[in-house]
This record gives structure tokens, C-alpha cells and sequence, in this order.
């Protein structure tokens, strides 16, 4: 699967657009569109089911982006939050001084009388030891050492453009659900283990931002912070290890639930040296990407850094009562942690499919059914019968009600199909002159219409009066041949 491909359908087909694009655009911003739109917040609607709505351990919190500057003291990011740059002396572009060593390079060593060679991703000349010195873009340039620079975006709060004003977007969602802490559980009488969850916009000034929706610097996660007692046991382990596997486990299935393959699927274990400041272990989800397997989500186990954190810095106890043993502990905390933009460019490759039917070229998104971002297509047959136009179009008013309907008439029926298979509607409705009958004539028409399922494209005869219930057993989950062994097939 091709980058270029998805850039091009998701611009074509109004699912993402480069943002401020007729000023010349802005470097890694973009914008979402009609369609992903819906299939941005499809994601978002499926997650907040799954993982809040029908559980009564989750609650959920839509906190501001802005927080008070010290919770990032706190948490760490204003000390720790930083990547290591290099910049190029001659063209002065900057790199991540890791993705630079990620690159092969070529390299006349010293050590050889300046034999050429090409040195592997990561690794120094084994001759003389040498790292890339030059820049990967002009080839040029020296590169300098590298130096910490912080990620968070600085902005000032009110007027006035003094630091006593200084705050900062935030880079993650997470602290709103930890410096809340207290308000939640004394709000809601919650019991441990339970979760907090939100789904919001993050920023962070990536030094090299780039590969479509992949890394931004504006971007939106979905997170939870799932709060264990460190005192419990759960089936004989330690309950903050047996929750961190449990949520390893319930995150993969979501991604496999909704549609990415098992064999883009992987796990990767943290490293020891890699594991932030504040993990126990780290697990990331990765996914085999257009440019290769990246993470796609995290789930750390945080301990109870980041309440004892805040407590210090606030001076307010952040602890629960363990009613059992008459105790005050402070919980510790698993987070899963994903991205949205990642989920949707993840969701949209994995359903991107070229077929040929009939010696024809067909375009599919097989998007699962949840996330698709139009659900049904109603299509006339010919837009010149007034009677066929108005009849679609009461279809689609009715059917609207409950799901995202579009009506097109712009082209040949065939046309229609190949648009909708392209943007991944589960679902066409056809109204034809059997529909509808030939008043002239005296026919009566008999109130059927034609259902085409996108991937089989097999198509089936249904009276319009049990089209809404149709539709909303499929959307239950019941598969199409259950629902389409009860109706005859349409003449294709
Ligand atoms: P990376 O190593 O790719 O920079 P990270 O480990 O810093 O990511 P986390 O801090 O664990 O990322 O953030 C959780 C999730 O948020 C990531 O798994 C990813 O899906 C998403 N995310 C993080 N940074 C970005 C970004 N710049 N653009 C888009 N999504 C992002």
C-alpha cells in the first residue's frame, strides 16, 4: 500500500485536505473533510461505546487544553519533554538527531583514503567509527551536535507577553485526567479499579512532522486512565500488571474488531533504556504502515508517579480510602493511549483494495460497516422520472433519521457504484421503474427496491416498508448473507 494512493483518494474524495492549502499550505497541518469527518468521528464514537459507554468501571472528561503551567512542572514535560535536534549549518533545516542516524548515507572514510561507502540505517563506518556528519536533505551541510529541544508549544494566557503569562498546549490528554483525580471520585463514588477517559486535541512542535496524518503537531488522542489498587491481586499477580496485560489485550481487539488484519498487527515491549521517566513497562501496539510497522498506539504502566506528583506540587492529597484495609493508597495507573489520526490513516490503508470485476479496475474501501463514513447510498436509476427521483428521495429522508444517507443522480448507475465502493459505503439502494410501475401504462410499480452490498456486490429485492428495519439489523452486527437469504436477488 502506497502513501501517495491514500493522499490522493483522501483529497479527491474530501476525506483529508491539506490545511490552508490555496495560501500554499501548512507544513503537516490538515484538514479533515466531509467524509473523514464522519470516519474521524465514527472512530471516536466506536472507542467511547466500547471502552465507556457500556462498561461501569470507565466515566469519561472533556477537560480544557489549556491547564495551570505547573502541572507540566509536575508531570515532567517542561524538564523532560524534549527530543534530541540536529540542525544543518549550510540550509539550516533541523532533523531528530535519532530519525538522522535513521537513514543509510554515504561516506568517503578517512580511514580507507577516502574510499566510498554506503553505512546501513543506524549504524557507524565500521572503519573509522564516523556517524553521519552531513545532511540528509542538501548533503551539504555539517551538522551540529545535538541539543534538547523542549516539544511543547509556549503561549500566553491574557494580554500581556511576560512570563508570569506563559502556559502551554497541552502535549496529551492525561494530566487533565490525573490533576481531576480527586474531583471525579468524590463526584461520582467510584470504587478501584476504574478508568477515566477523554478524547481531545494534543500538540507537540515535532521538529520533523511529516508523513501525512502520521506525526502532526496538532493531533487528537484518545486516552484512558485506568486506576488499580497496587495492594490488590488479581488471578495471583500484582492487579496494576494484570490490568496493563488485560488493556494490552482489549486494545488489540478493538483494532481487530474494526478491521486491521492480524498480520499488520504487532506488539512491541519497551525497552528497559527506552521506558520513560515515569514506566514500570510500556507495550506499544504497532501497525504495518504505508512506510512501514510504527507505533500506532501505547499502554504504559505509569505507577503513581504522576498523583504523587501532583500532590506534591498542589499541596492536595491525591489518595484513595481503601475501605478493606482502612488505609489511604494512592492507585497506580495503566493508560492506553491512542492516537485518532493514526487509527484513521491505520483503518483507511488496511481497507484500501484494487480489484478487477469484469475487466474493470474497482476501487474499494472495505471500512467496517461502524466506521464507514456514509452507511447507504440511494441511487435512481433514471433521473429523468420525476416519479423514480421522488420516490429516492423519500427513501433517503426516511433512512436519514437514523444513519449518514446521501442521494446521488450524477451518473450512470455503474458510475454510482464504483463512487460509493470508493469511499466505503456498506450499502446501496436502487429505485427503478419496477419500483415505482409506468402510470401511463397503467402498471403499478411493486414497491421494491435493489440493496447492492459493497463487497460481495451481490444485490437483493426489498419492499421499502422494511428497508429501515433491513438496515438496522445489519448495522447490529447480523451479516449480510442472514439478511439477504430472506429476500430474491436482483437481476445485476
Ligand atoms: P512517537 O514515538 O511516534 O513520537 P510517542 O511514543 O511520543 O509517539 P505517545 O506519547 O505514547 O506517543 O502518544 C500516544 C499516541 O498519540 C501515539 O501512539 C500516537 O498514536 C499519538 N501521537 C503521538 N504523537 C503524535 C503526533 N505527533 N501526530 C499524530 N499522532 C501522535
Amino acid at each position: 500500500m502506497n502513501m501517495d494512493v491514500l493522499v490522493s483518494l483522501s483529497k479527491r474524495r474530501g476525506f483529508v485536505f491539506q490545511s490552508s492549502e490555496i495560501y500554499g499550505g501548512t507544513g503537516s497541518c490538515w484538514d479533515y473533510g466531509p467524509l473523514g469527518v464522519e470516519l474521524k468521528n465514527n472512530i471516536k464514537r466506536v472507542w467511547w461505546r466500547d471502552f465507556v459507554q457500556t462498561r461501569s468501571d470507565m466515566v469519561g472528561l472533556d477537560a480544557s487544553i489549556l491547564m495551570h503551567p505547573t502541572v507540566w512542572k509536575a508531570s515532567g514535560h517542561l524538564d523532560h519533554f524534549t527530543d534530541p535536534m540536529v540542525d544543518c549549518r549550510e540550509c539550516k533545516r533541523r532533523f531528530r538527531a535519532d530519525h538522522v542516524d535513521a537513514i543509510s548515507w554515504t561516506h568517503y572514510c578517512p580511514a580507507t583514503k577516502g574510499n566510498k561507502f554506503t553505512i546501513p540505517a543506524g549504524e557507524p563506518c565500521g572503519h573509522c567509527g564516523q556517524r553521519r556528519m552531513l545532511c540528509p536533505e542538501c548533503g551539504k551541510g555539517e551538522l551540529t551536535p545535538p541539543r534538547q529541544f523542549n516539544l511543547m508549544f509556549k503561549t500566553f494566557m491574557g494580554p500581556v507577553e511576560e512570563d508570569a503569562s506563559v502556559t502551554y498546549l497541552r502535549p496529551e490528554t492525561a494530566q487533565a485526567m490525573f490533576v481531576n483525580f480527586d474531583n471525579v471520585l468524590q463526584s461520582m463514588r467510584l470504587k478501584l479499579p476504574f478508568g477515566i477517559a477523554q478524547a481531545g486535541r494534543s500538540f507537540r512542535n515535532e521538529i520533523t512532522p511529516g508523513n501525512f496524518i502520521f506525526r502532526t503537531r496538532e493531533f487528537e488522542q484518545m486516552e484512558i486512565e485506568y486506576f488499580v489498587n497496587p495492594n490488590d491481586r488479581v488471578e495471583g499477580r500484582p492487579a496494576d500488571e494484570y490490568w496493563h496485560d488485560r488493556w494490552i489485550e482489549d486494545c488489540v481487539t478493538w483494532f481487530r474488531r474494526y478491521g486491521l488484519r492480524d498480520e499488520n498487527l504487532r506488539l512491541r515491549e519497551h525497552d528497559r533504556d527506552e521506558l520513560a521517566h515515569y514506566a514500570k513497562r510500556t507495550v506499544d501496539v504497532e501497525y504495518n504502515f504505508p512506510i512501514g510497522w510504527s507505533e500506532l498506539m501505547g499502554i504504559a504502566n505509569r505507577t503513581d508517579f504522576d498523583l504523587k506528583q501532583h500532590a506534591k506540587w498542589s499541596g492536595k492529597s491525591l489518595t484513595y480510602f481503601d475501605d478493606e484495609r482502612k488505609e489511604h493508597v494512592v492507585p497506580y495507573v495503566v493508560e492506553p493511549s491512542a492516537g485518532v489520526d493514526r487509527a484513521f490513516l491505520a483503518f483507511m490503508a488496511d481497507a484500501y483494495r484494487e480489484e478487477e470485476v469484469r475487466g474493470e479496475k474497482r476501487v474499494l474501501l472495505r471500512l467496517h460497516p461502524e466506521l464507514a463514513p456514509l452507511k447507504i447510498a440511494v441511487l435512481p436509476l433514471l433521473k429523468k422520472r420525476d416519479d423514480i427521483v421522488r420516490a429516492a428521495q423519500t427513501i433517503r429522508g426516511d433512512l436519514a433519521k437514523h444513519w449518514r444517507v446521501v442521494y446521488d443522480d450524477t451518473a450512470a448507475i455503474g458510475r454510482l457504484y464504483r463512487r460509493q465502493d470508493e469511499v466505503g459505503t456498506p450499502y446501496c439502494v436502487t429505485v427503478d421503474v419496477q419500483t415505482v410501475g409506468d402510470s401511463e401504462r397503467g402498471e403499478a410499480g411493486d414497491r421494491r427496491v435493489t440493496i447492492r452490498e459493497r463487497d460481495s456486490m451481490e444485490q437483493i429485492r426489498v419492499p421499502i416498508g422494511e428497508l429501515t428495519t433491513v438496515f438496522r439489523e445489519l448495522f447490529d452486527g447480523a451479516s449480510w448473507p442472514q439478511v439477504a437469504g430472506r429476500y430474491p436477488p436482483a437481476r445485476g
